[in-house]
Parts: structure tokens; C-alpha cells; sequence
């Protein structure tokens, strides 16, 4: 008997699973087990909705996994021993794998200035947003430390939701830095009429009790903070002697596996994975082929065959501006802004198609894994 072992069961980790499974499902020798702290699905890219006080599907892991053979292990992971192939679960379960496929995400990083761990809201459970909605009622300032795009869809969904709120953003970069000029102006636009303050180019120095403090010595008023500013991952890899990279996340070689121990595959956010453009960031778009691919290529190494490279592109930037805007800004597949990008109702729709595709493409990749795979970009010249 194989023992396959997934570690985390979000987009990249929940694609690997479904996918393995569906690769494997002729195979009595295989055994694929998922850990994930909780049986509940969380869509992370709708925290900022659950922030806001709206209600989300309840998608648990046991509906989706039920016929797949796929076993659910619910228990949060405390330690790896690489060495023994071992994993444990909640510091007392123990785990044997032969292959391990580390998917364990990001959360944010609030150890990147003092008072942000211990002051600050985050987006990284449906827990933790939902610990700040029930705050907002009472409320009167909101300060969202972090412009990137997970600060800008946060800052005007509370805005829209909560027209009471006074809300800032702050942070070091232009919200939309990575849109085009047009696309920007229409962001710009879209955040002002929602009445969302912009603080941008400043270095955020701390968040105290009553608000955050930047670089100049400007203080920020307000009666909550939210932090987005980065993403760090889980030290587990790096405690496990797994080699990492300067932001801790595993090194994979072409193939998705780790460079130090190629019996540990890693995808989604916590594996730092090259193409010829860079290192891929975090994203779910990238994050759900990096799982499926992973799954293509034990499929191919239980098979007796070499795994293929991966190669991935990437296509768009939906950004959500509140339920009822949005801008879509297309890319090249390094990134790089294309000249075409959508806003207003189109904008809504195509992010809305965007938000909601993961679950029943999780379905797809367990009963059809080659077609499941079809609709990712490879890159084309930018990745070869
Ligand atoms: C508000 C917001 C909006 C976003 N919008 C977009 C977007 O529009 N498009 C896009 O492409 N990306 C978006 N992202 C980024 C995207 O959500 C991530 O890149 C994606 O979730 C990464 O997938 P993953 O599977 O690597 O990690 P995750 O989806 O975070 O899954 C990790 C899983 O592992 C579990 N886990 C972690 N540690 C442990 C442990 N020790 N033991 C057991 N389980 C554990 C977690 O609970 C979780 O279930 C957004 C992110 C946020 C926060």
C-alpha cells in the first residue's frame, strides 16, 4: 500500500486530492489521506465578504470527498519528521506517508511590525473575519493596513456594507500599483465614491491600541485595524529541515518537488515554484494547478514514469470593488498588464464566475483529471 499524505485542503491542497483521486481510483494499492483543520472548505478568496458581515455557502469537505475514497483527517498538523516519513497531527497523531504533498497555505503577516499580531483583524479564517464583523457594528473607524488586493477588496467591501465606517487604507504601494493606467483611474475612482480614505506611500511603522503609526510620524486614527500588509507561512517546512526560501516557502524543483526531499511535493501558496518569468506568488489562480499538476505527477511516479515540468501563465487580476463593482484587469503570462481590462456589471459577473469556479472544479478534476486540467494557461513562450 502507497500512503499519499496532503497536507491542508484549501484551493491547491483540495485540487490534489480530487485530482489524485480521480488518477488513482482504479488502483486498491493507494491510499490518499487529506488533513485540513477544519471539514469546512474555507473559501479564502471571500474572506473580505465574511469581514463585512455576509453569510457564505457552507461547503463542507466531507460532501465534496464523499465516493472518492479520499479520507479526511480533521486536526491541525504540528510536525513533520522528513527522515521517518512521518506526520503529526494535533502533537499526538501519527501519520506514515511515502509521499507527502505540503499545501498549507499562507496567512498574514503580522509579524511584520509591532502590535499587528496581537491588535490587529485578519482575513485568515472565516473565524478571524467574521470575529471583525461582529465588531463593525460598534465601530466608527476602520484602518486597512495593507494596499495590495486583498486591503483594496477588503477596504470597500466594509465601505459599501458599512456606509457608517470611516475607512482608511494605508499602505506603501498606489492601490492597483499593477494595473494600467485606466484601470487604476477607474479603481481610484470606485474607492472615493465609496468613501474609502487612501494613505498611500507610507511605511507603517506600528498599530497601537488607537490606530497605526507610519514612518513620518503621522498617526491613523482608528477604532479597528485590519491587516493585510504580506503573507508568511507556516514554519513547519523549515523546522522539518525541508530547504525553504528567504520567505520560508518550500524550494520545488521543476516537477513540484521539493529540491532537498523529492518525496515531498509542494503547491498553492507555500511553495516557492520558477518559471521563466520568476518565482510565482501566492494566488489561488496559480495554487489550484500547482495541486493538480502535483497530482499528474504522482500519478505518473506510481506509474513508473518521470514527472513532466510544470509550466504555468497567468491570465487576470479580478479585483472586487464592494458587490457592486469591479475590475478585471487581463494579463500577460508573467503578470504583466494588458491593455484590455473590464469594470462595472461585467467586471461583477466575471469575478463573481471567478470566485465561485474552485468547488465544482474540484468535482471535474475527480471524475475527468486531464479535462479538469484544460482551462489553465501554460505560459507558452514566457514559460519555455
Ligand atoms: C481576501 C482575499 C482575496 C483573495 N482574492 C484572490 C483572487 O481574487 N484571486 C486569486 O487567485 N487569489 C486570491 N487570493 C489569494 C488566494 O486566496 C490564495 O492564493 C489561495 O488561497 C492559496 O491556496 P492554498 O491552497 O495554497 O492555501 P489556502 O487556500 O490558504 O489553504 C490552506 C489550507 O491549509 C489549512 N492549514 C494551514 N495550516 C494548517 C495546519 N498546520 N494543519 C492543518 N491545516 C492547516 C488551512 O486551514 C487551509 O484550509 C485572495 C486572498 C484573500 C485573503
Amino acid at each position: 500500500m502507497t500512503s499519499i499524505v496532503i497536507l491542508g485542503a484549501g484551493y491547491a491542497g483540495m485540487a490534489t486530492a480530487m485530482s489524485l483521486a480521480g488518477r488513482t481510483r482504479r488502483r486498491s494499492d493507494v491510499r490518499v489521506t487529506l488533513v485540513n483543520g477544519s471539514d469546512r472548505f474555507t473559501e479564502r478568496l471571500r474572506l473580505h465578504q465574511i469581514a463585512s458581515g455576509q453569510e457564505l455557502a457552507d461547503l463542507r469537505i466531507p460532501t465534496l470527498l464523499a465516493g472518492t475514497g479520499v479520507d479526511l483527517v480533521r486536526g491541525w498538523v504540528t510536525g513533520i519528521d522528513v527522515h521517518a516519513k512521518k506526520i503529526r497531527v494535533d502533537d499526538e497523531r501519527v501519520l506514515p506517508y511515502d509521499t507527502l504533498v505540503y499545501a498549507l497555505g499562507a496567512t498574514a503577516d503580522t509579524g511584520a511590525v509591532p502590535g499587528a499580531g496581537e491588535l490587529a483583524y485578519t482575513l485568515d479564517s472565516a473565524h478571524d473575519a467574521a470575529t471583525l464583523a461582529r465588531a463593525l457594528p460598534d465601530l466608527r473607524t476602520v484602518a486597512v493596513c495593507g494596499s495590495g488586493l486583498t486591503g483594496v477588496e477588503a477596504a470597500a467591501e466594509l465601505a459599501e456594507r458599512h456606509p457608517h465606517l470611516r475607512v482608511t487604507l494605508l499602505g506603501r504601494q498606489e492601490p492597483g500599483a499593477r494595473l494600467t493606467p485606466k484601470a487604476r483611474s477607474y479603481l481610484d475612482a470606485a474607492l472615493a465614491r465609496l468613501g474609502v480614505q487612501v494613505r498611500a506611500g507610507v511605511e507603517i511603522e506600528k498599530v497601537t491600541p488607537g490606530g497605526v503609526e507610519v514612518a513620518d510620524g503621522a498617526t491613523t486614527e482608528a477604532d479597528a485595524v485590519l491587516w493585510t500588509g504580506g503573507v508568511r507561512v507556516s514554519p513547519l517546512a523549515a523546522a522539518a529541515g525541508l530547504r525553504v526560501d528567504a520567505h520560508g516557502r518550500i524550494v520545488t524543483d521543476a516537477a513540484l518537488r521539493s529540491v532537498s526531499h523529492p518525496s515531498v511535493y509542494a503547491v498553492g501558496d507555500a511553495a516557492a515554484v520558477r518559471q521563466g518569468y520568476g518565482t510565482m506568488h501566492g494566488t489561488c489562480q496559480g495554487g489550484m494547478p500547482t495541486g493538480a499538476h502535483a497530482a499528474a505527477s504522482i500519478a505518473r511516479e506510481l506509474a513508473g514514469a518521470a514527472p513532466k515540468p510544470f509550466r504555468f501563465g497567468y491570465l487576470h487580476l479580478p479585483l472586487s470593488l464592494g458587490r457592486e463593482d469591479a475590475v478585471v484587469q487581463f494579463t500577460h503570462p508573467d503578470d504583466s498588464p494588458k491593455r484590455l481590462y473590464l469594470t462595472g456589471k461585467r467586471a461583477v459577473w466575471y469575478k463573481e464566475t471567478v470566485s465561485s469556479s474552485p468547488w465544482p472544479s474540484f468535482r471535474r478534476l475527480f471524475t475527468s483529471p486531464a479535462v479538469g486540467m484544460l482551462g489553465w494557461r501554460r505560459g507558452g513562450r514566457y514559460t519555455r
